[in-house]
């Protein structure tokens, strides 16, 4: 059966009046049944039913954080899990979507990268994270007004399924979300990013997860030969960059030890140069059987202190849910086959 979330709104199937409800059912009110519809005619509350899925998840785990970020982990309909995180900052909600279970770029600090692929979600499973988590928060979906592709899998090697769910979220008849608040995280796939550029009326934001600024390093923790190198990622950036005018937040996850040391952050501060862009450094969120380690206060301090002096824009990001034990991927991982189907 279809699932009516895959579809844009403009090819909804009903026409005019009739299709604005129906979107509004679906994103304005998140209705969890077409049987809840009650303006719309009994009859097509019934044809909409033998044609379309409306809601492709169940809910079987809420791990909520002393910070107020809460973790949801979905069964898919084919049996495999996702997790989607909800982040309720003080000035704006957030959410943090997933666009694979699993991923198959295997960064080695990342619980994800250790599950490996499953498979590529749908446009409607990518946008239905929104609809989902609004409903287990007791909130409007729209009331979600902030969006990244940073959850489980790698966004660039789904193009076409988030791009469509990109246009689905901003699409004022959908989500209505704002373009400078969607932004979509590569761990730096250089022909997506190029592709991203070229889609001038999308407008959304990039991030590139460099998290090392020389080749030894950056293939030791993100080992698949599916990413480029940081020269090729660089020239995609400025390219993207010319085109779209846009600032670029550059990640960096904070591993103790292996790419925290003062000469990386110089080579990061030359690497940039030019670059209109914002370095976010990410302690490390810890997952049990993991390698590594973040670094520490004073090493992330002395990071950025250098980076600050060769006037880049820097920040440290506070991982949100760490005491939930909530690095992205775990609650799936910790749960057998959950990445290949079948799972409870
Ligand atoms: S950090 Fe992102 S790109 Fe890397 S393995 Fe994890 S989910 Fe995939």
């Amino acid at each position: 059966m279809e699932l009516l979330l895959d579809l844009h709104p403009d090819a909804y199937p009903l026409e005019g009046f009739r299709r604005r409800q129906l979107l509004d059912w679906v994103y304005g009110q998140g209705a969890g049944t077409f049987d809840a519809m009650t303006n719309l005619p009994a009859a097509t509350r019934q044809e909409l039913e033998q044609t379309y899925l409306l809601n492709p998840f169940k809910l079987i785990e809420t791990v909520r954080s002393a910070d107020g970020s809460v973790k949801y982990l979905f069964t898919l309909q084919d049996g495999r899990q996702m997790e989607a995180v909800y982040m309720p900052y003080l000035d704006r909600k957030t959410i943090c979507v997933s666009t694979m279970v699993g991923c198959p770029a295997r960064c080695a600090f990342c619980a994800t990268g250790a599950m490996g692929f499953g498979r590529n979600l749908t446009p409607g499973e990518i946008v239905g994270q929104v609809l989902a988590v609004a409903g287990g928060e007791d909130i409007a979906p729209r009331e979600i007004r902030n969006l990244v592709f940073m959850g489980m899998g790698e966004a660039m090697l789904n193009y076409d399924n988030t791009m469509l769910a990109a246009r689905i979220l901003l699409h004022p008849g959908a989500l209505g979300m704002s373009k400078r608040r969607v932004t979509l995280s590569t761990v730096g796939i250089a022909r997506g990013i190029k592709r991203l550029a070229a889609e001038d009326d999308l407008g959304i934001k990039l991030a590139i997860s460099l998290h090392a600024p020389d080749e030894e390093t950056r293939k030791r923790i993100i080992p698949t030969g599916q990413v480029n190198s940081i020269e090729e990622i660089m020239s995609a950036a400025r390219e993207y960059q010319d085109v779209t005018g846009r600032r670029i937040t550059m990640e960096y996850t904070m591993l103790r030890g292996i790419n925290d040391h003062l000469w990386q952050a110089e080579l990061l501060a030359e690497l940039l140069r030019g670059l209109v862009s914002h370095v976010n450094l990410i302690p490390m969120n810890p997952w049990p059987g993991s390698d590594f380690e973040s670094s520490t206060e004073e090493q992330i301090q002395a990071f950025y202190d250098l980076l600050e002096a060769r006037g880049m824009d820097v920040s440290v990001r506070r991982s949100r849910g760490r005491d939930a034990g909530a690095a992205c991927g775990q609650l799936a991982l910790k749960r057998p086959n959950a990445h290949s189907g079948g799972a409870a």
